[in-house]
């Protein structure tokens, strides 16, 4: 090994985020409860790499998504229609097992003066997504937050999502959708300001 490569790999190694002993043995505890040997050659780092994957799993903790819809733009040029981000995907974990739940979102505003960089609506996705979750909490806190920072005419998030503990367990369930949606305001009230939204998140109208 040269000089400049063992420079980068301990600068490397220095910016990774040390695993408590603690963590390590209660996955090295696990492996053994699942049936495995932690012992053998393939599975002496999985300890430490799964303390640092779940601290990346769960970096939602870290922030209030909140922040995200704090710089708002009021000069939006007499714009009144629904802003609508389709299908962002998304990736978090079950409180029950700790299984995955992969699934995209649809996020739609109704703005009253205001709007927010278009980006920020999939930051709040991932700061809440980005914890351990139930689908219904996901979708209730995506809408909350939107609703209690940009004070629109009304918010409409609807979540579809797989769920590992459906499809690797249990009933063993494969391509099986869940759907959870949470209207707010304009949406939840007007039937017809429902019904475009929803229209548009599903791509016709
Ligand atoms: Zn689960």
């Amino acid at each position: 090994m040269n000089v400049m490569h063992a420079d980068f790999v301990s600068e490397h190694e220095s910016q990774r985020e040390t695993v408590p002993e603690i963590v390590r043995d209660a996955v090295r505890t696990l492996l053994r409860w699942a049936g495995d040997d932690p012992d053998r050659e393939g599975l002496l780092d999985t300890p430490a790499r799964v303390g640092r994957a779940w601290r990346e799993y769960c970096r939602g903790y870290d922030e209030d998504p909140a922040i995200h819809l704090g710089r708002t733009f009021d000069e939006i040029g007499g714009y009144d229609e629904v802003v609508l981000l389709r299908d962002i995907p998304f990736h978090s974990h079950c409180e029950h097992h700790l299984a995955p739940i992969v699934g995209t979102a649809s996020i739609a505003y109704l703005p009253t003066d205001r709007v927010v960089g278009i980006s920020k609506l999939a930051r709040v996705l991932q700061g809440y997504a980005q914890r351990l979750q139930i689908q219904e909490r996901l979708t209730a806190q995506i809408a909350d937050c939107i609703w209690a920072n940009l004070k629109p005419q009304g918010v409409a998030v609807v979540i579809k999502a797989t769920h590992g503990c459906m499809t690797g367990r249990g009933v063993r369930t494969h391509g099986v959708d869940m759907v959870t949606s949470k209207m707010l305001g304009c949406f939840r009230d007007d039937a017809s300001s429902r019904k475009e939204v929803l229209a548009l998140m599903q791509g016709h109208k």
